[in-house]
C-alpha cells in the first residue's frame, strides 16, 4: 500500500513509486520464469526429452478425446459401445442364481438354516459357468488362479476360523478391553520385524493390507520430510514396476510421484535414471523385493546407497515377497539384500495375508527407527470426544484378524515358512525351466528368485492370445501392460500340484495361438488396444469406474 503514490506527490515520488512497482513486476515475472523454468529443467533431468514428448502427446491427445467427445454423436456411439460391454461385465460378475434379492432388510428377521442355505449357495456361485469347474467347486480351489488365493491349508484354516470366532467382537482401538489382543497385535508386529533383521531401534505397525501399509509408509515420510527438511511439495521417486498403491499415496496425500523405466533385460529399476531424478523435493525411493508385474527384486543395496547420500527414505515393498523373500536362502534358492541389513533401507512393508496365510485383511509396516514411526501417528488432543489417538488410517480395527495372524505366525513357524517357500518357489522355477528350454515360442522376463513368473513373446506370437487361450482353459492369469507385452502367474501352494497342468495348457495354448485367425479374445482386445489409441485411456478409465459400479449393483 505504501508504494502507491498520494495524488499530490510529486514527479519525483510518483516516478520512484512506478519504478519500483515496475521493479517489483519484473521480479514476480522473474520468479515465475525461474520457478516454472526450474520445474522444466528438473522435469527434463529426471523423465528426459523422450518421456516428456510423451507426456505433452498424452495432454494433447486427452484435449484432443475431450473435444471429439463433446460431439453429440461420437459421445452417443461411445455410450452405446460402452453399455455393450457393461452387460457383458455384468453377465461374469453377476451370474443367474435362485438366492433371493434382499434390497431392504426383511421385515422380520430370517432364520438361522435359512441363512446357511443362501450361504451354502452363494459359496458356489458361479462356479459351474467358469471354465472346467463344473462339479461345483469354488473356482479358485483348483489351484487356476494366479495369486488372489494365499491357502495355508485345510488345517491352518480351520485354526483361522476358530481364532476369528474367539475374538470376534475384539477391538483393538480399546487395548485396555481386550489386552490379549494388543499383545498378540505388538508380537505379530516383532515377529515381522525380526524376519526383517531389523534393528533394535525399530519398530512398526498393523494395517489392513498392503495398500494401507504403503499408504503409511509415504504419509510418514512426508511428515518427517516436512518437519525435518522442510520440504513442502513432496516428490517420490519410484520404479516403473512399483505397486500401483504409490500412485493411490501420491493422489491422496499430495506427493508428485515420478517413475522411472526398468532396464529391458534385468527388469530392475535404472539406478542411474533414479539418479537423475532426485530433486530437492524428493522425500523418498522404493524398490520392490519382488514387484508385482514380473517377480523381479530391484538392486535395494544401490538404492539404499542414493537415499543415504541424499539423506532421504527407502521404502522396501516387501508386500508380496512378505514370508518368502526371508525364507529363500533357508529353503536352498538363491537371494539378494532386501531388508533392514541393508543402510538407507528406513521402511519396509509385508503382507502377512499374502503368503504369510494369515487371513485377509492383515499386512505389517516397519520403520527403522520408532522416532521415524512417530510420523505415522494420528494424535488430536482437543477433540469433544475425548483424547484420541490411532495409529494407522481406521478407528476401529477387526482384533479378530489380528489374532488370526498372530495363530497363524505362531502355528507355522520358521520350519513351516520355509518348506511353503521351498514348495511354492520350486513350481516357480519349474515353470521358468520349461518355459525356457521347452517353448522356443515365449520367453521369460527377467530373472525372477521368487514366485512370479511373467511369460513374453520371444518373436511373432501375440502373447495376449496366449493369455486368451489360457482363460478359456480355465486359468485366471494376470495380464501386464508394461514396456513389454506379457502376463504373469503368481504361483502359490495351491498352484503347485498342478503346475504341470499348466505347463501342458501353455503349450497347448501357444500351438493355438500359432494357427489363429479368429477375432480377438478380451486380453488381446484390452490389452491389444494399449496406448495406441488417444481413446484407449479414456474408453479403459471409464470402463474401469463402470466395473466398479456394477461391483455395487443388486439386480
Ligand atoms: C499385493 C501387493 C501390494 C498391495 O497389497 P494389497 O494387500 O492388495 O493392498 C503391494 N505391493 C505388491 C508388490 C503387491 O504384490
Amino acid at each position: 500500500m505504501s508504494a502507491l503514490p498520494e495524488p499530490e506527490a510529486s514527479v519525483m515520488q510518483r516516478m520512484r513509486s512506478v519504478a519500483t512497482l515496475d521493479n517489483a513486476r519484473n521480479l514476480a515475472l522473474a520468479y515465475v520464469v525461474l520457478h516454472f523454468g526450474c520445474i522444466w529443467l528438473r522435469a527434463i533431468r529426471a523423465t528426459g526429452p523422450i518421456g516428456l514428448a510423451k507426456a505433452a502427446y498424452h495432454r494433447v491427445a486427452t484435449f484432443v478425446v475431450g473435444l471429439v467427445l463433446r460431439i453429440p454423436a461420437n459421445r452417443r456411439r461411445l455410450e452405446r459401445e460402452m453399455n455393450k460391454a457393461v452387460l457383458d461385465i455384468e453377465s461374469s460378475l453377476m451370474p443367474s442364481t435362485t438366492v433371493p434379492v434382499q434390497r431392504e432388510l426383511p421385515a422380520y428377521g430370517r432364520t438361522a438354516p435359512w441363512i446357511e442355505a443362501q450361504l451354502a449357495a452363494l459359496e458356489h456361485l458361479g462356479s459351474s459357468k467358469d471354465g472346467e469347474n463344473h462339479d461345483g467347486t469354488r473356482v479358485w480351489r483348483d489351484g487356476r488362479c494366479s495369486g488372489a488365493v494365499y491357502h495355508g491349508g485345510d488345517d491352518l484354516s480351520a485354526l483361522i476360523s476358530s481364532t476369528i470366532a474367539r475374538f470376534l467382537v475384539s477391538n483393538p482401538l480399546h487395548p485396555e478391553v481386550f489386552p490379549g489382543v494388543r499383545k498378540m497385535e505388538a508380537e505379530v508386529v516383532a515377529m515381522v520385524l525380526s524376519m526383517f533383521h531389523a534393528p533394535s531401534t525399530a519398530g512398526g505397525a498393523t494395517t489392513s493390507g498392503g495398500t494401507e501399509s504403503i499408504l503409511m509408509a509415504c504419509k510418514t515420510m512426508r511428515d518427517w520430510a516436512r518437519a525435518e527438511r522442510g520440504i513442502k511439495h513432496p516428490e517420490m521417486v519410484i520404479p516403473n514396476s512399483a505397486h500401483v498403491a504409490f500412485d493411490k499415496a501420491g493422489h491422496y496425500f499430495g506427493i508428485k510421484v515420478r517413475r522411472i523405466p526398468v532396464d529391458p533385460m534385468t527388469r530392475k529399476v535404472r539406478i542411474d535414471l533414479v539418479a537423475r531424478a532426485i530433486t530437492g523435493n524428493t522425500i523418498m525411493l522404493v524398490g520392490s523385493a519382488p514387484n508385482f508385474p514380473d517377480g523381479i527384486i530391484d538392486d535395494i543395496v544401490a538404492l539404499g546407497e542414493l537415499a543415504r547420500r541424499n539423506r532421504i527414505g527407502l521404502h522396501v515393498d516387501c508386500c508380496l515377497g512378505s514370508f518368502l523373500v526371508p525364507f529363500l536362502e533357508r529353503a536352498g534358492f538363491v537371494s539378494e539384500p532386501f531388508d533392514f541389513r541393508v543402510d538407507g533401507v528406513t521402511s519396509i512393508s509385508c503382507d502377512t495375508h499374502k503368503y504369510g496365510f494369515a487371513p485377509k485383511g492383515t499386512s505389517v509396516v516397519m520403520y527403522r527407527t520408532k522416532a521415524l514411526r512417530r510420523y505415522q501417528y494420528f494424535v488430536s488432543e482437543g477433540w469433544v470426544g475425548g483424547v484420541y489417538a490411532s495409529p494407522t488410517l481406521a478407528g476401529s480395527r477387526p482384533g479378530a484378524l489380528i489374532a488370526g495372524a498372530w495363530a497363524t505366525m505362531v502355528r507355522l513357524g520358521i520350519d513351516g515358512y520355509t518348506e511353503s517357500c521351498h514348495m511354492i518357489v520350486g513350481a516357480a522355477k519349474k515353470i521358468e525351466r520349461i518355459v525356457r528350454e521347452e517353448i522356443p515360442e515365449l520367453t521369460i522376463l527377467g530373472k525372477p528368485l521368487v514366485s512370479v513368473v511373467a511369460i513374453s513373446s520371444a518373436g511373432s506370437i501375440n502373447i495376449y492370445d496366449v493369455a486368451d487361450q489360457m482363460s478359456k482353459r480355465g486359468w485366471h492369469l494376470n495380464a501386464l501392460a508394461g514396456d513389454r507385452p506379457a502376463f504373469h502367474i503368481a504361483c502359490t501352494r495351491l498352484t503347485v500340484p498342478v503346475v504341470d497342468e499348466f505347463i501342458s495348457d501353455l503349450k497347448d495354448s501357444v500351438a493355438q495361438s500359432r494357427q489363429r485367425a479368429a477375432k480377438p479374445g478380451t486380453y488381446a482386445t484390452v490389452y491389444g488396444m494399449g496406448t495406441t489409441t488417444p481413446m484407449a485411456p479414456y474408453v479403459i478409465g471409464e470402463m474401469a469406474s463402470r466395473f466398479i459400479d456394477t461391483m455395487y449393483k443388486i439386480a
